[in-house]
């Protein structure tokens, strides 16, 4: 993996999700390649081949955030913050050290086990949250659809260490691939160690864009009878398969007293 530097780009974004008014990607691209990813439709450069960092991180995030009182950053917008070049350049875990001594707390989503190297860190920034996404429950499927991405068991473990230290965490199930993704046996793995569970669905925009294009081609390949429904189904929000899962998970949530939060 080439990593190359980014000079000019803020470091500090503003942040569209609820609770959060900024976010921080520490890097430009994601090694995790999942063929569903958003991101990969305003992708600059090939992140099979090369992700960016920001040069001199730690003094321009600092200088970024003098201005603001402390508040809770979210982490794991546009790429995964513990992708597999973290280990070589922490620039995840130098965040983390500038939000710690500044008072600051962080809200980070990731797919990798790799995020238990900080809990020392979360454990100084008490409104610190980690969360883990996941969205197959057969590794094989998952494969096909999240080419480069650590396990299930290893994301599981995570959360599980995280919960044992004391960490709130969460776990965001998504994309809810329909009629693949199995949402129940996913909550039911998952709600022992997250104090909170997100269901998002499959939210496809146009054909055009590069993340539609990726599902399509592993659908035809491998769920060939599936791809008429999703351009359906992946469309509309409105979609009675939508509304059917959604009635679903509610009954189970009054049911188990499950903290879901449900966006289908
Ligand atoms: S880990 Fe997240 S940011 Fe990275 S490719 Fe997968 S969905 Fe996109």
């Amino acid at each position: 993996m080439k990593v190359g530097k980014c000079f000019h780009r803020k470091i500090l974004n503003p942040c569209s999700l609820e609770a959060h008014n900024y976010q921080v990607d520490p890097y430009i691209g994601c090694e995790h390649l999942c063929h569903y990813c958003y991101a990969l439709n305003k992708v600059e450069t090939d992140w099979g081949k090369e992700i960016l960092i920001h040069e001199n991180f730690v003094k321009r995030l600092t200088e970024e955030i003098s201005s603001l009182n402390s508040e809770d950053i979210y982490m794991g917008m546009n790429s995964d913050p513990y992708q597999a070049s973290e280990r070589t350049f922490k620039q995840t875990r130098k965040a983390l050290e500038v939000f710690a001594q500044s008072g600051f707390s962080a809200s980070v989503l990731t797919k990798s086990g790799l995020v238990t190297r900080d809990i020392d860190l979360f454990e100084k920034m008490p409104e610190s949250s980690v969360g883990v996404s996941l969205a197959f429950q057969e590794e094989q499927t998952r494969q096909l659809f999240e080419k480069n991405a650590p396990s299930n068991e290893e994301r599981i473990d995570a959360l599980r260490r995280l919960k044992s230290a004391g960490i709130p965490t969460y776990t965001l199930i998504c994309p809810v691939m329909p009629f693949i993704t199995d949402v129940e046996s996913l909550i039911e793995l998952v709600a022992p160690y997250s104090n909170k569970v997100w269901i998002y669905r499959l939210e496809m925009k146009s054909t055009e864009d590069q993340n539609w294009q990726n599902i399509e081609s592993i659908l035809n390949q491998n769920f060939q009878e599936l791809t008429e429904k999703y351009r359906k189904i992946a469309f509309s929000g409105d979609h009675p398969y939508w509304r059917q899962l959604r009635q679903k998970l509610e009954e189970l949530q009054s049911k188990k007293y499950l903290n879901l939060q449900i966006r289908l």
